[in-house]
């Protein structure tokens, strides 16, 4: 008879302690839906990390501590004042009407700093706000709470909540600068994945309230430096699309059993750790467990993964074509691998069916390579 999901999961780990998500490791799940791999490490709370070291590929992660100081710095000075600055950036360049504001600090109840306090008084003033009872409108600090593969996760979003109209809207502080009116598209995507996590996590507290998901907007309100000063500037983000993505993503890790049930039984990526916490499994050993759950590795990884190093030798191992991006693969659809594409392109491979005209079309780029090549005219 087969384990059950969560004791399978558990073997996936081994004797290391669950890793627990945060609105970061949940932002990543929106990166790379399809990817197996990722979804079993997640679900079963392993350290990536940790097993990308062991394997031999130690990832670069973790923002550095100048980035870190910066960004309390900078989220310091806009939440100074009870939110003075962030009211300005709201009222002057975002143009909204917040006639009258009532502030609620909730770092901490009372001096009790502990999650599930702040999370009840959290629930209790945003709650009573969404069915029109208190008249607050900004909120620093709520303690969001999401359920992730059975598990309570506590977000602490770096970040206000403040309500205008019926609605809650999500504030990112950043510290990268919007300049001219435009920010690094990468920076912004990550900056409004993670808000998207808190807008959902946001939804489900009120929905134990019986308040609709409508309550919370799906536009976050981005407050970042002005140009190269550390004045706060601010900008509307459409966050739809990323909202629908990683709720998808949620629900795939709670359907994490279809995916256990694929996996051998008894896989485990287990590091063996002794008493002083060194990994004791042969490195080979780890790896050979990973090659055996489908990754789908593509260059993007190495921005939001932990595993992108082993990810990508091993996709370089296996030739396959996800080395070279999501588009060149979208090209070569029905062709597998760099080898398969080579020996169609030299006609050492046949072709089937499905393969016909890519076949075509990979012999005529070849022959026009090879005419360039010879002529001299290829740089
Ligand atoms: S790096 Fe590997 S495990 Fe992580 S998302 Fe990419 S393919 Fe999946």
């Amino acid at each position: 008879m087969k384990a059950a999901p969560d004791q399978r999961l558990d073997v996936l780990r081994g004797s290391a302690p669950r890793v627990h998500h945060n609105a970061r490791t949940l932002a990543a799940l929106e990166n790379n839906p399809r990817c197996m791999l990722r979804a079993v490490l997640d679900a079963s709370g392993s350290d990536k990390a940790a097993i990308a070291a062991h394997a031999g590929y130690p990832s670069p992660f973790g923002q550095s501590s100048f980035a870190i100081v910066r960004g309390n710095t900078f989220e310091a000075m806009v939440k100074a004042n009870g939110c003075a600055e962030l009211l300005r950036v709201l009222r002057e360049t975002l143009q909204l009407t917040l006639p009258e504001v009532g502030y609620q600090d909730l770092n901490d109840v009372g001096g009790d700093g502990r999650p599930e306090t702040r999370h009840a008084r959290t629930a209790h003033l945003l709650t009573g706000a969404a069915q029109g009872r208190g008249s607050d409108t900004l909120y620093d600090h709520p303690m969001l709470r999401l359920t992730v593969g059975g598990h309570p996760v506590f977000l602490e979003p770096d970040l206000v909540a403040f309500r205008i109209g019926d609605r809650f809207h999500i504030v990112e502080i950043k510290s990268f600068p919007i300049v001219d009116g435009q920010a690094d598209p990468a920076q912004v995507r990550a900056a409004t994945t993670q808000a998207c996590a808190y807008i959902i996590a946001l939804r489900a507290m009120l929905a134990e309230a019986d308040v609709g998901p409508e309550a919370v907007s799906d536009t976050i309100v981005l407050v970042a430096p002005k140009d190269f000063t550390n004045r706060p500037t601010g900008a509307f983000v459409d966050a739809r699309k990323q909202v629908a993505t990683l709720t998808r993503q949620l629900a795939r890790i709670e359907r994490i059993a279809d995916l256990v049930d694929l996996l051998p039984e008894g896989l485990t990526f287990d590091l063996a750790a002794d008493d002083t916490g060194r990994p004791r499994r042969p490195a080979q050993e780890l790896a050979e467990a990973l090659d055996q759950v489908p990754a789908t590795y593509r260059p993007d990884c190495l921005n939001h993964c932990e595993m992108a190093f082993y990810c990508r030798s091993r996709a370089r191992a296996e030739s396959s074509l996800d080395v070279l991006g999501t588009e060149v693969r979208e090209h070569l659809g029905g062709i597998d691998t760099a080898t398969m594409a080579l020996g169609l392109a030299r006609g050492t491979l046949t072709p089937d069916d499905d393969q016909v005209e890519m076949a075509i079309a990979l012999r005529h780029a070849a022959r026009l390579r090879t005419e360039l090549l010879e002529s001299g005219d290829a740089r």
